[in-house]
């Protein structure tokens, strides 16, 4: 018999089915890796293999991050790149990362996804663009099986070094025929193209500026071919979009559909500077965004146009962006951030009212699903993979803000949940990750992260 278990009497669960239903003491039933029941707890079963008892609580879909470098939470805060933009920011740090280790990508995965998964997300994408000294994307891969996560694998790449007129060092690139044929190989051996997949792999070169225009059409003939989704970097600030219009006499968007990169199965991170005509075309073609505030304010890049975007009907979801240029990865707090960063962009026209909490936190589920492509996570239905976040509301940040407990949880002091659950599997229970021990990690995380400081 498959195991059920039930959440039972949540303050509110906030569903983001169709109709945006918040169940007040609602129930969540679950049966194996899938929700089979959400509704008034007193319509549900009342016991189960397992019961958590989620009175005090408020449940959301598990969050997704739609962006990530995870290898830099080895280099967060790091003093030689903390006051640079993005083109200066890269060329302190690409050095730093050439002494990547394969040890250094599995525990780095690890603290990042640890992270994440203790701030209420579930899914996450991981864009790994440098492979140095024998590093893999298996290496990633299997540290997402051992913590436990929904994890998309970004197959990065970079292949314009600095004597062909790229931005990284020629150490740290690669063939182009290599990164085809290896990439292929992730394809066949790890994605999974099923519902309720705990893996899937996403073909992504870096960005326009490190890879070459062969590079981009090529990989989108590979990735379409097996029908797995597309992920760069595009339009992050206006260093960026001036190569673009130096190199290739486009703007970013003019050069992505030039190279073949819109449509429903591709998302570009941050779009920071994507003109209006880009825009258009996003809305048009389906094509996604990954919106990374905190990134985005760290470097400098500017404010990312998520308004105009959300009313032209561009996907858009959230991503906390590598933790070199975060340096956190609290998803929670990043859909806060978005929330207040539409704000200040809209100071003098649409003000307060350019993002609400609850349109933030649609972003960070429903949207970032959409973006990665999956219909089967991003809200609390019947059918829909069991992927949940418990946050307890009975906490100092949230006193006095019961009078509308979703809107606390972004308006609020971001906090951690107290259970979650990834694919029916209690991952965080009172607040403690279960499938791994988080201080034996920080200790190895921080000595190899002193260790690849020193090696460059
Ligand atoms: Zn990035």
């Amino acid at each position: 018999m498959t195991k059920t278990l039930l959440i039972r009497n949540a303050d509110i669960v906030v569903t983001m089915d169709d109709q945006r239903r918040e169940i007040a003491q609602g129930s969540i039933f679950i049966r194996g890796n899938v929700i089979e029941q959400v509704g008034p707890g007193n319509e549900l079963p009342q016991t189960a293999d397992e019961v958590i008892d989620a009175s005090g609580h408020v449940a959301i879909p598990g969050l997704i991050n739609t962006h990530h470098h995870m290898y830099q939470t080895l280099t967060r805060a790091l003093p030689a790149a903390q006051d640079g933009e993005l083109f200066h920011w890269l060329t302190n740090l690409y050095p730093v990362w050439a002494g990547l280790t394969p040890e250094m990508v599995g525990v780095s995965t690890q603290t990042a996804m640890a992270e994440l998964m203790l701030s209420g997300c579930t899914t996450s994408s991981d864009h790994l663009y440098i492979y140095p000294n024998g590093c893999t994307l298996d290496h990633s891969i299997e540290a997402a099986q051992e913590i436990g996560m929904r994890f998309h694998a970004a197959r990065g790449s970079m292949s314009v070094g600095q004597s062909k007129g790229g931005l990284p060092p020629d150490s740290v690139v690669e063939d182009e025929a290599a990164i085809l044929k290896d990439t292929q190989r992730l394809i066949e051996r790890y994605h999974d193209a099923q519902p309720y997949a705990m893996q899937r792999i996403v073909v992504a070169p870096c960005s326009p500026f490190s890879v070459s225009r062969d590079l981009m059409r090529e990989s989108a003939v590979l990735a379409r071919s097996f029908k797995v989704s597309m992920h760069t970097h595009l339009a992050e600030n206006t260093n960026d979009v001036a190569y673009s219009r130096e190199k290739f006499n486009m703007t970013p968007a003019q050069y992505a559909e030039d190279c073949g990169w819109i449509g429903h199965d591709v998302w570009h991170a941050h779009c920071v500077q994507l003109d209006d005509a880009g825009i258009e075309v996003f809305g048009r073609t389906r094509t996604g965004v990954a919106h990374c505030p905190c990134s985005n304010m760290r470097l400098a890049s500017g404010i990312a146009p998520v308004r105009k975007m959300l009313d032209s009907q561009v996907p858009v979801g959230l991503g906390v962006d590598g933790s070199a240029s975060n340096d956190g990865g609290h998803m929670l707090g990043e859909v806060r951030q978005a929330m207040l960063l539409q704000r200040v962009a809209h100071w003098d026209s649409l003000g307060p009212a350019a993002l609400s909490a609850r349109q933030a936190l649609e972003i960070a589920t429903l949207g970032g699903a959409q973006v990665l492509g999956r219909d089967d996570i991003g809200a609390l239905k019947p059918g829909m993979a069991a992927d949940i976040a418990l946050f307890d509301m009975r906490q100092i940040g949230f006193a006095g803000a019961l009078h509308d407990p979703v809107a606390a949880l972004v308006f609020c002091t971001p906090s951690n949940v107290a259970y979650s659950l990834i694919n029916g599997r209690v991952v965080v229970r009172e607040g403690r990750l279960t499938t791994l021990d988080t201080a034996l990690l920080c200790e190895r995380h921080n000595r190899l992260a002193y260790e690849l400081a020193q090696v460059h």
